[in-house]
């Protein structure tokens, strides 16, 4: 998680980020090529808006987070509109493929594997993967 700027906050969620995918790719339940969608984003939003805002009892990074939390739990957004309606912008419901840039409901996480001294994780929705495949596959028929 060098790559992320210095500073607290950014700390905090390469920090998360990092322990959250070590559990979920470690043990014989390794969960790699996880599928991330903009649902599952919203239905654990609450939880996840917790898990970095909050520290026991205290609410880091300032007190809107603390009503901002509220409100999720309060009114279970179900939307994406919902969510950026109680939070202010879209930043927790953004799903973007790492290859074409566009915001999609469903994209697969890749690039767990730990080569040398790091892995590169990426997420690529599912146009980009098809047009991969066919790329492997036209270059493939060509040596035939
Ligand atoms: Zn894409």
């Amino acid at each position: 998680m060098r790559i992320l700027p210095s500073g607290s906050f950014w700390e905090t969620i390469g920090e998360l980020a990092a322990q959250d995918y070590k559990a979920r790719t470690s043990g014989d339940k390794a969960e790699k090529m996880r599928i991330v969608s903009k649902q599952e984003k919203i239905k654990n939003i609450a939880k996840e808006w917790k898990k970095l805002y909050c520290r026991g009892k205290n609410w880091i990074y300032g007190e809107d987070k603390k009503e901002i939390y509220e409100r999720l739990i309060k009114e279970k957004p179900k939307t994406e509109k919902e969510v950026i309606r109680i939070i202010g912008n879209n930043s927790w419901t953004e799903n973007i493929c790492h290859e074409c840039g566009k915001d999609v409901e469903i994209i697969i996480e890749l690039g767990g594997f730990f080569y040398k001294w790091d892995n590169f994780i990426t997420f690529i929705c599912e146009d980009c993967l098809r047009k991969a495949l066919a790329s492997i596959e036209k270059y493939k028929s060509k040596r035939r």
